[in-house]
């Protein structure tokens, strides 16, 4: 029994590998959802806003790939060529050029829509929720693992960020310290980020001498995009907040971003059906505090990450672990694919 710790990406592709050829494993998983830093809610007329992982480009091909064995579509990000910027608070808010951009993609139906159709091709009780694992032993011809409840298994799969499991898990006999130390400085991809979402009932920005694009140094929002649904049927818009906002609370903070759009988009912005946000540092099932503060992709893709350890009763994944596009959900298609086939190999091995 393989046991995978974490219902991210790579943990359930890890696990829809081994599914394919027969190997038997579950997934623990602490939160009461899956998907991880993949969150896609709904809101009203199920407009699709994504609160996690969004976008993805042409260089990005394990996850190209994946979606394509899974039959899964996607479509490019509706994006103008004029956007409204902001240069500082004092400035007035103008509409500039932007140079043409490599096209940028979301997938059909949400990003969670990757999630559910892995999670589909499983069996409803191969993934065990609530079960935040505390302690990993590693015995002579087995590992446990303590969580809510005791797991025995053969292998463990650690399909989170390395921080993570560096801090909050205690591993006997313990790790390398120098894997821990690497890990404890590895930086978690967004995990400090602020996304918001606010749906309407009609796309107002797509009129002529508009547009849904903005970049901002003016504050609270950052960046902003037109979020709509493929069919362009569900209208949204979409983007990022200065994680500084965080200190804020939720009704302050919300009423500077409506004041932001309002003032940038007119009064029409005002008229939403949702507002949704998620402050990633608040999630405390992706963010741990780090004692210096580490630059993006520190330490992510370190080869470290790929080696095996107590006689390969412990593999690591997670997006942060991959030789390619560490941080993001290419990298956690890569890890897990890399890590799915290591099992394989070695459990096919054993048998022989
Ligand atoms: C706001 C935001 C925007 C992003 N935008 C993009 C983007 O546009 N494009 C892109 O490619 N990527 C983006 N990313 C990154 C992308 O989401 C990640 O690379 C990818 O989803 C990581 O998958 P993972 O399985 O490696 O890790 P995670 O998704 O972090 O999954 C780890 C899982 O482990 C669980 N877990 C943690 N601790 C324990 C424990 N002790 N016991 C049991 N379970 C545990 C967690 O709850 C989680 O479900 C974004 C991320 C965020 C947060």
């Amino acid at each position: 029994m393989i046991i995978i710790i974490g219902a991210g990406l790579s943990g359930l592709l890890t696990a829809y590998r081994l599914k394919k050829v027969g190997i038997p494993f579950k997934i623990l998983e602490a939160r009461d959802r899956i998907g991880g830093r993949i969150h896609t809610v709904f809101g009203t007329n199920e407009t699709p806003m994504e609160m996690g992982a969004t976008w993805f480009g042409n260089q990005h091909r394990h996850l190209k790939a994946l979606l394509e064995e899974l039959g899964i579509e996607y479509f490019e990000q509706y994006m103008d060529r004029t956007v409204y910027y902001q240069a500082s608070p004092t400035s007035p808010t103008e509409l500039v050029q932007i140079p043409s951009q490599a096209p940028s993609y979301r997938i059909y139906g949400g990003s969670s829509n990757l999630i559910n159709t892995l999670c589909q091709k499983l069996d409803k009780n191969d993934i065990i929720l609530n079960q935040s694992v505390t302690e990993i032993k590693f015995l002579s011809d087995s590992v446990q693992v303590i969580a809510d409840q005791i797991f025995e298994g053969s292998q463990v799969v650690l399909a989170i960020p390395p921080k993570l499991w560096a801090k909050r898990i205690l591993f006997e006999p313990n790790l390398p310290a120098d894997l821990i130390q690497i890990a404890e400085q590895t930086h978690t991809w967004m995990e400090d980020s602020i996304k918001i979402a606010l749906t309407y009932k009609e796309a107002f920005w797509q009129v002529e001498g508009q547009t849904g694009t903005l970049f901002s140094n003016a504050g609270p929002i950052t960046e902003f995009y037109d979020h709509c649904n493929s069919e362009r049927t569900k209208f949204a818009l979409c983007g990022f907040i200065n994680s500084s906002y965080k200190q804020l609370g939720d009704a302050e903070r919300r009423a500077l971003v409506i004041a932001q759009i309002k003032s940038v988009f007119g009064p029409k912005a005002e008229d939403f059906m949702d507002y949704q946000e998620c402050v990633w540092s608040m999630e405390e099932l992706t963010f741990e505090a780090s004692d210096i503060p580490h630059y993006p992709h520190q330490n992510n893709g370190n080869q470290f990450f790929r080696q095996s350890f107590f006689e390969d009763k412990l593999v690591l994944s997670s997006s942060e672990s991959a030789s390619e596009s560490p941080g993001y959900m290419d990298g956690a298609v890569c890890s897990a694919d890399l890590v799915a086939k290591k099992i394989i190999a070695l459990n096919l091995k054993s048998i022989e």
